[in-house]
């Protein structure tokens, strides 16, 4: 459901579309709610993306209009993801991007899990 004043869903986006299974992904996992998959320019020795089945654009939209089971059953994924890929004992971030400000390319909410080395400061100075 769109956010007022935000565009609609884009059945089109890339995210949609490795959901259809019409272009490869790397998938490492999936269940009810949610589907991860490597991302195709890492930016550290672990980095997977955790996308909802469910048709949302952004954490905006997603956390005001996905039922309260999808956004439980999301949220335990992303830490079984985590769990299960070994990344609990050494830290991982978990990231993601609202809108222009904050860089987001794809526009089917997502989260970016990255692991595997010291991940240094939350933000860079620009
Ligand atoms: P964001 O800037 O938060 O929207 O992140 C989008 C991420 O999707 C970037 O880290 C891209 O490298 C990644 N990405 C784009 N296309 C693909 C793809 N086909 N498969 C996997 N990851 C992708």
């Amino acid at each position: 459901m769109p956010v007022p004043g935000l565009p609609p869903y884009d059945d089109t986006n890339v995210f949609a579309r490795i959901l259809r299974g019409e272009i490869p992904s790397k998938r490492i996992y999936e269940d009810e709610w949610a589907v991860a998959f490597h991302d195709i320019a890492p930016q550290a020795p672990v980095h997977v993306l955790v996308i909802p089945r469910g048709k949302y654009c952004s954490f905006a939209d997603f956390s005001a209009s996905a039922s309260a089971e999808e956004i439980v059953g999301f949220t335990r994924a992303v830490g079984r993801i985590a769990r299960e890929l070994g990344l609990e004992a050494a830290g991982y971030r978990v990231i993601a991007n609202m809108g222009q400000h904050s860089g987001q390319e794809v526009p089917h909410y997502h989260v970016h899990i990255l692991a595997g080395r010291p991940l240094g400061r939350m933000l860079v100075r620009v």
